[in-house]
């Protein structure tokens, strides 16, 4: 979670310019606001960064999800794989869109996987929304292979992934759209907010649209433009993007100390026995936020978790029994507890979401503990961790006399 690390005089610098005109919404009152655009120029770091045509700054990463499924035409009653494994957001955001969810397997990647997608495939299945998680990216090749076959409309989610790549092309820009998150615990930070990426002028245009109630934004009349689409507020305020601008510019920095400490962690663990990574499609696009650990299995990465409590080394994540993060814990979902009716309650769900053949998932999710990498950490504080680490590995794969 490096971003939250990095807080300051550059970040207040530009806070402060736009505390100096008081000009808080990012559109019009040209006059007054002396020629600060933080949103437009946020969104041009970004699109730099990623090699993106267009980007557009929302909300929130939850709300550039569901602006990038939007802009890419899903909509209601559409069936959207999805993966079960995943930050919660990319769920809703199909729910929200009006679409249905089809949970589909992973594989090692801890990512989508070209099989899982394939035979969750149905005639009813428009797209894919892809998650690349934990700073890695999914198995491009083998994905884009079956998304081309199949016709259907690849919408990503690099929420965790924002500046990874797979042989040179950006996560997020692998699809029609993308997104990335800029909440507190991202690799970049804007307090909140989030980036819809992509190279198709008409989908940049439909969100520009759909996340500020259908503005069209030409001219500097607000209360005259035109409303091509439908829409609602999703906006990013002048502050947020203030802080997301600056922090977008650390973020080649960032990636090269995370892989840095990232690769002193594998090479002294990688000795280990027992202790095996998630695989990394291509490892020189790694953005490195986490160090991704599999056990053996289930139970020992249980241990594994105990013994690392036991010694009160922090900093890790078991997903499989997190809240928001795996589907064995959405009983709301499966519950279909809402607080008003969704349209996939009208619709039908397309799955029985208590009951789905996602074997890969179990055991992958089961083995993974991942740990945050901090880009300020001094070579000797990586040392030390995987010291730890490594002597929780080893209390817990000790095989009982
Ligand atoms: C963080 C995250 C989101 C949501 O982003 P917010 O900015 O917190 O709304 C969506 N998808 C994934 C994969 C995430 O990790």
């Amino acid at each position: 979670m490096p971003g939250m690390e990095f807080f300051g005089a550059a970040e207040r610098k530009e806070i402060n310019d736009v505390l100096e005109t008081g000009i808080l919404f990012r559109y019009n009152h040209e006059a007054q606001r002396n020629n600060i655009y933080k949103a437009r120029e946020f969104e041009a770091e970004v699109a730099k960064l990623v090699g993106a045509q267009y980007a557009h700054a929302v909300s929130s990463g939850s709300t550039a999800v569901l602006c990038a499924l939007a802009a890419a035409g899903i909509g209601a009653g559409d069936e959207v794989i999805v993966p079960p494994f995943t930050y919660i957001a990319t769920v809703e955001a199909v729910l929200m869109a009006g679409a249905l969810p089809v949970f589909a397997d992973i594989d090692d990647t801890i990512c989508l996987s070209a099989d899982g997608i394939r035979k969750a495939i149905t005639p009813k299945t428009k797209a894919v929304c892809l998650v690349h998680m934990c700073g890695q990216m999914a198995d491009m090749d083998a994905i884009m292979a079956v998304i081309n076959e199949h016709n259907l409309v690849l919408v990503e989610d690099a929420g965790q992934a924002m500046g990874a790549s797979y042989k040179g092309v950006y996560t997020g820009l692998w699809g029609k759209t993308g997104a990335y998150s800029f909440d507190f615990f991202k690799i970049a930070t804007a307090g909140e907010g989030g980036i819809m990426v992509t190279n198709d002028e008409t989908a940049y245009k439909h969100a520009d649209s759909y996340s500020d109630h259908g503005h069209d934004h030409i001219g500097s009349n607000r209360g005259m433009e035109q409303h091509p689409v439908m829409g609602f507020n999703y906006r990013i305020s002048e502050l947020h993007a203030a802080v997301g601008l600056v922090q977008t510019r650390r973020v080649p920095e960032i990636i090269q100390n995370n892989n840095r400490h990232k690769k002193q962690l594998m090479s002294t663990l990688g000795q280990v026995p027992g202790v095996s990574f998630a695989r990394i499609p291509d490892a020189n696009g790694d953005s490195a936020t986490f160090l991704n650990l599999l056990l053996p299995d289930t139970e020992t990465a249980g241990r594994f978790v105990a013994e690392l409590n036991a010694a009160g080394v922090g900093g890790f994540n078991y997903w499989f029994t997190n809240m928001y993060h795996f589907i064995n814990q959405w009983n709301h979902l499966k519950d279909m507890k809402t607080a008003a009716a969704l349209p996939i309650e009208k619709f039908g769900a397309p799955q029985d979401y208590h009951n789905l053949d996602i074997p890969n998932a179990q055991a992958v999710v089961g083995r993974l503990v991942s740990f945050g990498i901090r880009a300020t950490w001094t070579s000797e504080e990586v040392a030390a961790l995987a010291k730890n680490i490594e002597a929780a590995a080893r209390k817990a794969t000790l095989v009982e006399a």
